[in-house]
């Protein structure tokens, strides 16, 4: 008997790992070294775990062997509880639910939340778990434009053209995974606007809020609009790179007595998979309570920061391609103008470059862009690795599909 997937993972795609990494792990399997520029990771590029994150997982791993509470840690739920009171976001540990990572947590937001045909307003360019976790959980994602020309900002109209009576929830990333923009308040002002008129719960996913470039602040998007149901989504992975410890969590902020079953929608979810990955948990009061090393590395002089200069700078010297400078995050997105570059199918142009040049990157329509003119890249390695990369890239595209 043939065994076939379930039908609903028809729509389901995540391409940041797919067939073009299959692809890498096969060339890596035949003795090629590749350089992997799809995923950011930044334990693979020398980035080191902050010591005090590793002594508190290694102080507590050998009580932490038991299943924990379903909703996290009080110590981590108190940390995050704080941190965000500091922000000017109130809420308290039973708003608070620690994940095995951000993604797990996106993934229990939509379960909890849509039925069939049920429509959330998801940004294009995206990081495409959350187009993927809509359709899983049954829903449509209904792609709002973000404006390359304004700097990656969401396009608002767009957005209100965009809601229907199926809408329930609106998505903001911010800082941006794939384009690195960073909304000020006036732009989350705009957003929150548009879900106040249309009653959508936010979904605000700030996962890379610490990592900001030339002196750009983040405010959480929980903190314009505390009058709105929004669920904020962080973690550990990024600003203290320890993306393997799996550990994020989901504040549920604003109003929530017309949430109760969604909440308890939440709750049951949270259950069913018992806990988190429990030593990891014990980091997050001294992640968020200690010394913020990401600043030494995205302040000037630090390494994020020249490794954005040096991406950006290079990218953008390569004919026919432009960049928009990334204020945040740890990508560039850079487009290759269509009158110079004539690609029809842009995972294949990954493919060809992968082939050609052993450098794994991301196509622009795995993040559902709609056009095959832009690619994503991790700003990750060193300078020097970096720089090596882009002008293989350059070399690569001159003369491709010209
Ligand atoms: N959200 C965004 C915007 C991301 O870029 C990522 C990972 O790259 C995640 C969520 C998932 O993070 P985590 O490691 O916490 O699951």
């Amino acid at each position: 008997m043939q065994v076939i997937q379930s039908t609903k993972l028809a729509n389901v795609c995540y391409e940041i790992r797919g067939p073009v990494l299959e692809e890498a792990m096969r060339l890596e399997a035949a003795g090629h070294r590749i350089l992997k520029l799809n995923t950011g990771n930044p334990a693979i590029f020398g980035f080191e775990c902050p010591p005090e994150i590793l002594e508190d997982m290694l102080r507590n791993v050998g009580d932490a062997h038991g299943y924990g509470d379903a909703k996290g840690l009080l110590s981590a739920r108190r940390a995050v509880v704080q941190h965000y009171e500091t922000k000017g976001v109130e809420l308290s540990v039973e708003d608070v639910y620690l994940g095995n990572g951000v993604s797990e947590l996106i993934q229990m937001s939509m379960q909890a939340l849509l039925d069939d045909g049920d429509e959330v307003l998801v940004p294009a360019p995206d990081y495409p778990l959350w187009t993927a976790s809509v359709s899983l959980a049954g829903g449509t994602a209904v792609h709002y434009r973000c404006d390359e020309q304004s700097d990656w900002m969401p396009d608002l109209a767009d957005i209100e053209r965009k809601v229907t009576d199926r809408t329930k929830a609106l998505v903001i990333i911010n800082p941006n995974n794939p384009t690195g923009a960073v909304y000020n308040d006036e732009m989350l002002r705009g957003l929150t606007e548009i879900a106040r008129r249309h009653n959508l719960i936010v979904c605000s996913d700030e996962i890379y809020d610490k990592i900001l470039y030339d002196g750009v602040t983040h405010t959480p998007t929980a903190a314009i609009a505390p009058d709105l149901l929004t669920l904020t989504f962080n973690g550990l992975s990024k600003a203290y790179r320890v993306a393997g410890y799996r550990s994020g969590w989901m504040a549920v902020c604003g109003p929530k007595a017309h949430a109760d079953s969604y909440i308890e929608g939440l709750t049951i979810l949270a259950n069913m998979r018992l806990c988190a990955n429990m030593p990891a948990q014990h980091a997050v009061a001294t992640a968020l309570g200690g010394r913020q090393s990401i600043n030494d590395l995205v302040l000037p002089g630090g390494r994020l920061l020249e490794q954005r200069d040096v991406a950006h700078e290079m990218l953008t010297r390569i004919p026919g391609v432009t960049c928009v400078k990334p204020k945040g995050a740890l990508y560039a997105f850079p487009r290759l103008d269509p009158k110079v570059y004539k690609i029809k199918d842009d995972r294949q142009m990954v493919f060809d470059l992968l082939r050609a040049e052993k450098i794994m990157v991301v196509h622009g329509t795995g993040f559902n862009w709609p056009e095959p003119d832009h690619f994503r890249l991790v700003t990750l390695p060193n300078a020097k690795d970096l720089a090596d990369a882009v002008t293989r890239i350059g070399d690569f595209l001159e003369g491709y599909a010209q």
